[in-house]
């Protein structure tokens, strides 16, 4: 383990102090073997298993932190990634980490979209007809840049927050603004124009990579968490004669394992399935002869 340039030795990650990532991200890192207890308002938590250190901190200034070296590794939006790299880049895509920051991993949660939404009843049809429009938004660069390349010049007005009740307050034509379930929207009366893009939470790394082989171990973990979250083991017997369609239905993460039953003509099958589509591939094994097809969840797993 190197720990070349650390002050105190211990990796620090940073983690959304509240909001609707906050638990999330928590028990991400619960679920991976770093456990932590966080007593109230305070700012550090020690890991217990790991010479790690969990920083609480603001969503939206974990990419800044980040970059800064304040923070080895930080799990944020990647929305606020892109806001704060594009800043800096002057303008590279959505996805794009920016000089001081490595992309490490998608977290698979916190999964939404930038919208550029309008009134339900408004009769703008196109992100052209919004030229000289207002448009209010916490995404001001991603927002200028998009409307930007479809030669939209808008007058923006820059909020951190409360932005989906700023038509109706009559500060804007217009909003940009992150959309999960499209209630919110629902609720003030608003419809999606168009949509700029497509979001996830992420895991970040500094570009100094202090403690490069813990950083390295956490990720491995964290990734294990994330693919079991997604994944299910499916077991099924199926005819030999049968097994290359089988195959085909369940290919597996890398191949599915094949072993031999005591009846020659049948063989046994085991496969990771992604979670959501477990139930049309088990009847698809079925049409095809499978019998004793077994679901397992799986908590964990390295591939
Ligand atoms: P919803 O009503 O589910 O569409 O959520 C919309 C509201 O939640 C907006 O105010 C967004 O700013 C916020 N929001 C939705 N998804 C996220 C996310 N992944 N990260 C941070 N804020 C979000």
């Amino acid at each position: 383990m190197t720990d070349e340039g650390s002050n105190d030795g211990l990796l620090r990650i940073g983690l959304p102090s509240k909001g609707r990532l906050s638990e999330a991200a928590a028990q991400l890192l619960h679920d991976a073997g770093l456990s932590f207890r966080r007593t109230e308002r305070t700012l550090f938590a020690r890991c217990r298993d790991m010479p790690v250190e969990v920083t609480f901190l603001r969503t939206d200034d974990i990419p800044v932190l980040a970059e800064e070296g304040a923070i080895d590794l930080g799990i944020t939006g990647a929305d606020l990634i892109a806001e704060h790299c594009r800043h800096d880049l002057g303008g590279a895509g959505p996805g794009d980490s920016g000089p001081g920051l490595i992309p490490r991993l998608d977290l698979g949660i916190g999964s939404c979209r930038l919208a550029i939404c309008v009134p339900e009843k408004s009769a703008v049809a196109s992100p052209k007809d919004l030229q000289g429009a207002r448009v209010a938004t916490s995404f001001p660069t991603i927002t200028r840049k998009w409307l930007g390349d479809r030669g939209v010049t808008v007058h923006l007005v820059e909020l951190s927050g409360s932005v989906e009740v700023m038509i109706s307050l009559g500060v804007a034509d217009a909003i940009v603004d992150l959309v999960e379930t499209g209630s919110t929207l629902a609720a003030n009366q608003l419809r999606i124009l168009d949509e700029i893009g497509r979001y996830e939470t992420v895991l970040v790394q500094n570009r100094g990579r202090r403690h490069a082989d813990l950083a390295d171990r956490i990720v491995r973990r964290l990734e294990g968490v994330v693919i079991a979250r997604s994944y299910s083991l499916l077991e099924y017997n199926i005819p030999r004669s049968r097994l290359a369609e089988a195959e085909k239905i369940t290919p597996g993460f890398n191949s599915p394992t094949v072993s031999g039953l005591e009846d020659p003509d049948w063989c046994a099958v085991r496969a990771m399935v992604r979670r959501g589509e477990t139930h049309a591939i088990m009847e698809r094994l079925e049409a095809i002869g499978a019998s004793a097809i077994v679901e397992t969840a799986i908590t964990n797993c390295r591939l």
